[in-house]
């Protein structure tokens, strides 16, 4: 591999100091969409969004890529082809010098097929990009380019708009992005305990004196102990990341989502009747029983038992009430046989 020399680039080195708000921020189901849109347009394996800080590949979103790779900045294929600013498409990487030699090539299976949409903050500086990519070269069409095109803008409109997250999350948001950090879980990018008590916290009392409830859940994989012995901790990770994007996906916009701990997770559903709680939790339940997890030759299906409780919002509670009453719920689900809502 050359040197790299495109740190040096000013666009990239300006970018970087405007990054930083963007960093560090959990999952959300916007931009899991728009890399989900990108990998089924472009026909390929695997679609990212990435955003580059002073040292690293941060890695945003992925979907179709089972593990993400935090790669630091001088590794990144992503930020060194985006360098110039301008899409690029590269239908074999074999065949191109930028490419060639770099170890997510060369590695069994590697990347052939690469294309990169570099995105832009307003003052027009490279902050990220949306990549794709696949094991096997493609022609790379006008239509290909375009769709590339499309996504990428929309992509970029998106990290600018902060209103689409839900109103306890803007609150985290405005931390610093080490502060948020500590309030994220490394694994599956959801709140962690911590962050989840905090985002619980707030929706207490932001529920005071509104008309609607406070649903608070639980969610528990069902027998995870049986997918690590089966298939091993990695898979386990994997399927623990992929439920945690499907629960995400599957909740409304404001709603969070949290881990716990192991594979156990908290989810806050404000402003809800009975019925909708319900049918949020229903929802979820049935996205992540029907999701196939595919690594290798081998598809592992998971179910979770979920245990809601409903806050009115007139009366008084804790964050410990709330969490042990959705525990006895989550309880009652596993001894209902798994796989339900209670
Ligand atoms: P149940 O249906 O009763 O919930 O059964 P279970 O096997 O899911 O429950 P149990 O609490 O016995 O086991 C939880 C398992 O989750 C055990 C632990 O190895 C696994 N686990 C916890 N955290 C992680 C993690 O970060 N990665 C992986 N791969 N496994 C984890
Ligand atoms: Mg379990
Ligand atoms: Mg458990």
């Amino acid at each position: 591999m050359p040197p790299h020399d495109f740190l040096k680039t000013q666009t990239l080195r300006l970018a970087t100091v405007r990054v930083g708000d963007l960093l560090n921020t959990p999952l959300e189901s916007r931009f899991n969409r728009l890399a989900h849109l990108a990998r089924c347009a472009l026909g390929v394996q695997a679609a990212t969004i990435s955003l580059f800080d002073g040292e690293r590949e941060w890695i945003k979103t992925a979907d179709g890529a089972n593990l993400w790779e935090e790669l630091p900045l001088t590794q990144s294929l992503a930020a060194s082809l985006s360098r110039d600013g301008v899409p690029v498409l590269v239908r074999d990487t074999l065949e191109d010098d930028r490419c060639r030699l770099h170890h997510l090539v060369t590695r069994t299976p590697g990347v052939r097929f690469f294309a990169v949409y570099p995105l832009r903050d307003q003052a027009n500086n490279v902050i990220g990009a949306l990549v794709a990519y696949d094991t096997a070269p493609r022609q790379s069409t006008d239509e290909m380019t375009r769709v590339l095109g499309d996504v990428g803008q929309l992509a970029q409109r998106e990290l600018f708009l902060t209103e689409a997250a839900g109103a306890q999350e803007r609150l985290l948001m405005k931390l610093s992005s080490a502060r948020r950090q500590a309030l994220l879980d490394d694994l599956t990018r959801l709140w962690n305990r911590r962050g989840g008590l905090q985002l619980l916290d707030h929706a207490i009392v932001n529920g005071a004196g509104q008309h609607e409830g406070l649903g608070v859940c639980i969610a528990d994989l069902d027998r995870f102990k049986d997918v690590n012995d089966t298939h091993g901790h990695r898979a386990g990770d994997i399927v623990l990341k992929r439920s945690a994007a499907t629960m995400v996906d599957s909740v409304r916009p404001g709603d969070a989502v949290c881990r716990l701990g192991g594979e156990e997770f908290l989810l806050i559903i404000p402003a809800v009747s009975v019925t909708e709680l319900t049918d949020v939790l229903e929802h979820v339940r049935a996205r992540v029983a029907a999701q196939m997890v595919r690594i290798g030759e081998v598809t592992i299906r998971v179910t979770l038992s979920l245990g809601g409780y409903l806050h009115a919002p007139n009366e008084p509670t804790t964050t410990e009430d709330l969490l042990q009453r959705a525990d006895n719920a989550v309880y009652q689900a596993k001894a209902a046989g798994r796989n339900v809502v209670v």
